[in-house]
C-alpha cells in the first residue's frame, strides 16, 4: 500500500486534524512514514497565524518536488489553513501540487488522495494520458466540526487532544483565525465525552480540549444552566468520566472567562492548576485598536481571582509585539504587566501582518528592527520569570504523568507536571502513561529535572 508523509505546522488543532487524517489514512491501508524520500503521498498540514509559518511549509513543499523526479506518481497536497486561505494559487504557483483541502475538509482527505493516487497510478501504467489532475476543496461544510473524532494513539500513550469545537467570532484585528476555521460551531457535550470514555478506555489518562476561543464553547448551541456556561458544564461533564485522571483546555480568552469557570479550579480535582491566558498587550490603547474587548486592569484582576481560587495556579500566556501604533511607553506597559503577573512562561510573537485583517493595512506599522529589539526585551523577562518559577520548584515532590522518552535526551523519560512543566528523570518503559511522584533537583528554566519516588 502507499506510504504517507504527513507534517503539521503550527498549533495543537493543527496536531489534532492531522491525527483525524492519518487515522483515516492508516483505516483505508496506507502506512504512515517519518521519511519524506520514502513516501508515495506527502502531505503539509499547515499554520497562517503568522507569515513564517507559510513560508516554511511554502520552502518544504518547494524542496520536496524535486523527489518526483525519481518518482513521478508521487502526490503532494497542502491542508488546513493555509490551503483554505490561499486556495487554488497554490495549485497554480506550485507546479507538483496536487491536492489543496481546507480547514472543514479534513473528513475528505483520505477520498481525494485515493482519487489521485489511482490516476497516477493509471499514467504509470499507460491506461490514461499525462493531463495534469488536481483537487482545491475549501468550502465550509455544516457539521465539520463534528468530523475530528477519531484517534490514532502510540502504545502506552497517556495524553490525548480533543476538539470540542471549530472556528472563531472574536475578529481579532491581528488574527487570520477567523477566516481560515470560519464561525464558532460546538460539537455537543454527549459526543465529546463519548470520545474522552473511548481514550480513556484504551489508556489515556489525561485529555486537552481544545479549540480557538475554547472557553465560549457551545454559546450559539446551548443554554445556560444553573449560571453555568456550556463550557462549565462540559468541563464537568468530562470531569466525571471515571479513569480520566487529568483534564485540561486550550485557549481561552479573557472575554467568556467567568466566575462560573474560576471556581471551576477551586473545586474539580482533575482539572489541572494551568491556565494558557492570552494577554497580547499590556497597553490599554493597543487591546483596543487589537478588538482585544478587555483592559489590562481587568486581566490582571482575572489573573489574581484564578490564583485565588487555586493557589499555585501556572499561568502562562502569548503577547504580540510590535503591532501597528505601538509606542515604548505601550511596550513598557506590557512588560509591566509582564512582571507583575509573574507568568510562569509565555510565547512572544513579532507582529505579522496578516492577509484581510484590519492590522495589516493600520498606518503606523513598526519598524521590523523595533519589532525584534522589543521582541528581545521582553524574551530576557519572560525567562528570567520562567526560571525563577522553575527554581521555587526545587526540592517539591510533584506528581509526574510520563509521557514517554525525552524529545532532547531519548535515553531519558520526559513526563509534566500538574502546572504543565516539563520533567525529565531517569526510569524505564513501565513508567510510560504512569502518574507517579518526582522529586524536583533542577530546573533549567525551561525543564525541571528529578528523580521518581518509591516507583
Ligand atoms: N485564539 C487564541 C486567542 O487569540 O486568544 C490564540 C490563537 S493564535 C493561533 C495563537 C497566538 O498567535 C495568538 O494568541 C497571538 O499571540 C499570536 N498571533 C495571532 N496572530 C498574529 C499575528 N498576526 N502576528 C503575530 N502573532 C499573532
Amino acid at each position: 500500500m502507499p506510504t504517507v508523509f504527513l507534517k503539521t505546522y503550527g498549533c495543537q488543532m493543527n496536531e489534532r486534524d492531522s491525527e483525524q487524517v492519518a487515522r483515516d489514512l492508516v483505516a483505508r491501508g496506507y502506512a504512515l512514514t517519518q521519511d519524506e524520500k520514502c513516501a508515495d503521498v506527502i502531505l503539509l498540514n499547515t499554520c497562517s497565524v503568522r507569515d513564517l509559518a507559510e513560508q516554511k511549509a511554502l520552502g518544504k513543499m518547494g524542496m520536496l518536488g524535486r523527489l518526483r523526479e525519481a518518482k513521478p506518481e508521487l502526490v503532494f497536497g497542502f491542508l488546513g489553513c493555509m490551503a483554505q486561505s490561499r486556495g487554488a494559487e497554490l495549485t497554480r504557483d506550485i507546479g507538483h501540487v496536487d491536492l489543496v483541502v481546507g480547514t472543514q475538509k479534513f473528513h475528505r482527505v483520505a477520498d481525494y488522495v485515493e482519487q489521485i493516487w489511482q490516476r497516477k497510478v493509471a499514467l504509470r501504467e499507460r491506461l490514461m494520458d499525462d493531463a495534469r489532475f488536481t483537487i482545491v476543496d475549501v468550502e465550509e461544510e455544516a457539521g465539520s466540526q463534528e468530523t475530528i473524532r477519531e484517534h490514532v494513539l502510540t502504545e502506552r500513550q497517556a495524553t490525548a487532544f480533543v476538539s470540542i469545537m471549530q472556528g472563531c467570532n472574536m475578529h481579532c484585528t491581528f488574527c487570520i483565525v477567523p477566516s481560515t476555521r470560519g464561525a464558532e460551531r460546538s460539537r455537543r457535550i454527549d459526543e465529546i465525552v463519548r470520545e474522552v470514555e473511548t481514550l480513556v478506555a484504551r489508556g489515556v489518562r489525561e485529555v486537552t480540549l481544545l479549540g480557538q476561543i475554547v472557553n465560549l464553547y457551545g454559546r450559539h448551541e446551548f443554554a445556560k444552566q444553573e449560571g453555568k456556561s456550556p463550557f462549565v458544564q462540559l468541563i464537568e461533564a468530562v470531569h466525571g468520566v471515571e479513569g480520566l485522571r487529568r483534564l485540561r483546555f486550550t485557549s481561552p480568552h479573557p472575554i467568556g472567562f467567568r466566575e462560573d469557570l474560576i471556581e471551576c479550579f477551586g473545586r474539580l480535582p482533575k482539572l489541572m492548576p494551568h491556565v494558557h491566558f492570552p494577554l497580547q498587550s499590556g497597553s490599554d490603547r493597543i487591546l483596543k485598536a487589537m478588538h482585544r474587548g478587555y483592559t489590562a486592569e481587568k486581566y490582571f484582576g482575572l489573573t489574581e481571582k484564578l490564583r485565588a481560587a487555586r493557589p499555585g495556579i501556572a499561568i502562562t500566556t502569548d503577547i504580540i509585539v510590535g503591532f501597528p501604533g505601538e509606542t515604548e511607553a505601550d511596550f513598557a506597559a506590557t512588560r509591566d504587566l509582564v512582571e507583575r503577573v509573574a507568568f510562569d512562561n509565555a510565547f512572544v510573537f513579532k507582529y505579522s501582518p496578516r492577509r484581510d485583517t484590519p492590522a495589516a493595512t493600520m498606518s503606523e506599522q513598526v519598524a521590523e528592527p523595533v519589532k525584534e529589539e522589543r521582541n528581545h526585551g521582553l524574551l530576557a523577562v519572560v525567562n528570567r520569570l520562567a526560571k525563577a518559577k522553575g527554581d521555587a520548584l526545587v526540592g517539591q515532590r510533584l506528581e509526574v504523568l510520563c509521557e514517554g522518552p525525552s524529545k532532547t535526551n531519548p535515553s531519558r523519560l520526559s513526563g509534566r507536571s500538574p502546572g504543565n512543566k516539563i520533567v525529565i528523570f531517569e526510569g524505564d518503559a513501565r513508567h510510560v502513561g504512569e502518574i507517579f511522584d518526582v522529586r524536583i533537583e533542577r530546573s533549567s528554566g525551561f525543564s525541571l529535572y528529578g528523580t521518581p519516588v518509591l516507583f
